[in-house]
């Protein structure tokens, strides 16, 4: 189902990052509600531009998956400004780094006890949130050849009836690539053959699945900060390339099953000819075992959901009490 940028009205802000702005938007002849992205470009930029409306062309064309947020359309009107939007489809539970921060927003203030990100990244969940995304990639380089290059907390969406969604493929390969060349935000999940400049394979994105997973449980990025300077950025691919492969603390590493840990493991290998393949994975006993509990994870889903509520709800009457103080 594509749509018509004229039926589209803006509502709230989702959130942003180095492309662009999400918001919620309504297309109002089926009352759907959806999200809005809108990334800025140069006016004069002929090269960007062109590129990114070939691969959003490809998005058009891709055929639906279930672990692929839904692609409805994609605009850019040069006489007006100089943006792109791009339409998909809303998912409810936000992205994992947005779930992620809201389970610390609730530890800090007390509401639940720090141990509990054991329940929120549980093992059943860490198992399916991996499948679908191995399931997505696969079903993307089989049918399109397409690499996604940019998997990271915010590009995996959740879903109140357990849906676990991968988006911004597609477009990434221009955007990273531009964003890349100003040395701000550069992706920090990119993979050690990646940063050398080697041929570079569905097995880096192998890579950027091990440290999410990593960071979703520990909560933390486990490759330490960097600031935005150049030195900051360059001194993490250094480490990235250098040092030993990231991995769980013995402590976090023993709230979890070995099978979990192996799996991860795996994902963080250093040398792509040993790092295992997307096929590989999911043939791994962490994935096979939790293949049947789609109940089980629809319950965890919407459990989430309401805690999402909740952290909106906290938002909105802080907000609420700011402006009255403002009286
Ligand atoms: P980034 O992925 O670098 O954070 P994006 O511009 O791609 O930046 O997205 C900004 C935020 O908007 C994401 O972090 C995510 O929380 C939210 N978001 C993006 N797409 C959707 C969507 N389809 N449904 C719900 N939330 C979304
Ligand atoms: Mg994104």
């Amino acid at each position: 189902t594509f749509m018509n940028i004229q039926d589209i009205v803006q509502l709230g802000k989702i959130g942003s990052g180095n492309s662009g702005t999400v918001t919620k938007a309504l297309h109002v002849p089926d009352s759907k509600v959806i999200a809005k992205k809108t990334i800025p470009v140069e006016k004069n930029n002929d090269k960007i531009i062109n590129q990114l409306i070939r691969e959003l062309t490809i998005m058009k064309n891709l055929k639906p998956h279930p672990n692929l947020v839904e692609f409805y359309g994609a605009f850019y009107d040069q006489s007006t400004n100089n943006e792109i939007i791009i339409l998909l489809e809303y998912m409810n539970c936000g992205s994992l780094d947005k779930i992620l921060s809201t389970y610390h927003s609730f530890v800090n203030r007390n509401l639940i006890p720090q141990d509990i990100v054991v329940k929120w990244f549980n093992t059943l969940s860490i198992s399916r949130i991996s499948a679908s995304v191995l399931t997505g990639l696969s079903y993307l380089y089989d049918n399109y050849k397409i690499i996604h290059r940019d998997i990271k907390p915010s590009n995996i969406l959740i879903g109140s009836k357990g849906q676990v969604k991968i988006c911004d493929f597609g477009v990434s390969k221009t955007l990273i690539n531009s964003i890349a060349d100003t040395f701000v935000g550069t992706s920090t999940y990119m993979s050690p053959e990646r940063i050398q400049g080697n041929v570079y394979s569905t097995k880096g994105d192998v890579w950027s699945l091990g440290l999410t997973l990593i960071e979703l449980v520990t909560g933390e990025f486990p490759l330490g900060g960097h600031n935005d300077t150049p030195d900051g950025i360059l001194d993490l691919l250094q480490r990235i390339v250098n040092e030993p492969s990231p991995s769980l603390s013995a402590q976090v590493a023993n709230k979890y099953p070995p099978m979990m840990n192996d799996f991860i493991k795996r994902c963080c290998i250093k040398d792509e000819k040993l790092r295992p393949s997307m096929k590989d994975l999911l043939n791994h006993p962490f994935i096979l075992n939790f293949n049947d509990k789609d109940k089980e994870f629809k319950i965890w889903a919407k459990r989430i959901r309401s805690y999402m509520k909740d952290e909106k709800q906290y938002k909105r009457e802080q907000f609420e009490r700011k402006k009255f103080q403002e009286y």
